[in-house]
């Protein structure tokens, strides 16, 4: 894989998880990487740690200012990775209507809000990726992820439309299909169940690969999809499933 010296990139969520490994990656590879979160308190050197709320216009609007200014790019951003994301189990029966709006809100409007606030500073950039933290919801037909699943849907549909709107500027939109990756949010989950060492032995039993996927493995793809090394490929969808969606298994 290609280093990343000399470009900038911005990660949403990179406090945490598949954000964090992303971030830490990119930087590794010579990125200079800002991280936008609701809490940046954990974010140390060499990355940049910034407040914000992707539902917020004006908080994602003066993080992505001061990110921009601080990366020194003169203006220039190079690569955005839009990965905030949180979470919703049950049926359709089992959200409300305010449950909709703030998993809506933040998983796929605040895609929008980011992108639109950072595509002036894409269009600098002679390398300009962007990479979507979708999900295997978005087309697996999960049981008890209705409205996530929804919101992963719109966010495979929104790569593909934003592919198609920026290919002529040379602005690549991809995005990356994880499977049950092993990060604070599956722990969350897990430390729910009666006994979280055995529903994490079940969890691991299901998957092909008989393990978790981890948030380097995803990192590995998402930093590839960014990278100049993936420069004819723009509006695809890579899973990183342990081989849940090529084997066409479904973790009912
Ligand atoms: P995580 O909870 O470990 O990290 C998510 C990060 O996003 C946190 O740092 C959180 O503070 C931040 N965040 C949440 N809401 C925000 C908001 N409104 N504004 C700004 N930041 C916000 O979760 P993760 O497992 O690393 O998930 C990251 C992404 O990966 C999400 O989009 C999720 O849907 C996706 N994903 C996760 C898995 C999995 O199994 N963990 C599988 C498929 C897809």
């Amino acid at each position: 894989m290609s280093d990343f010296e000399g470009l900038r990139a911005l990660v949403t969520g990179g406090a945490s998880g598949i954000g964090r490994a992303t971030a830490e990656l990119l930087a590794a590879r010579g990125a200079r990487v800002a991280v936008l979160d609701l809490d940046p308190s954990s974010v140390e050197k060499p990355l940049l740690g910034y407040r914000a709320d992707v539902t917020d216009d004006t908080s994602v609007r003066e993080a992505v200012a001061a990110a921009v200014a601080d990366l020194g790019g003169h203006g220039v951003l190079d690569v955005l990775i839009n990965n905030a994301g949180i979470g919703a189990q049950g049926t359709v029966e089992d959200n409300d209507d305010e449950q909709w709006h703030r998993v809506l809100d933040v998983n796929v409007v605040g895609m929008a809000r980011v992108t639109r606030a950072a595509l002036p500073h894409l269009r600098e950039s002679a390398h300009a990726a962007i990479v979507n933290t979708c999900s295997i919801a978005a087309t697996a037909g999960l049981p008890q992820r209705a409205l996530y699943s929804a919101s992963k849907g719109a966010v495979l549909s929104l790569t593909l439309a934003m592919a198609a709107d920026h290919v002529r500027e040379g602005i690549r939109v991809n995005c990356v299909n994880p499977g049950t990756v092993d990060t604070p949010w599956v722990g969350r989950l897990l430390g729910a169940a009666a006994d979280p060492a055995a529903e994490r032995a079940a969890l691991e039993a299901r998957q092909p690969t008989g393990r978790l996927v981890s948030a380097a493995e995803v990192a590995g793809a998402v930093a590839y999809l960014a990278s100049p090394l993936s420069g004819a490929t723009t509006g695809m969808a890579l899973a990183v499933d342990g081989g849940m969606q090529g084997l066409r298994l479904r973790p009912v």
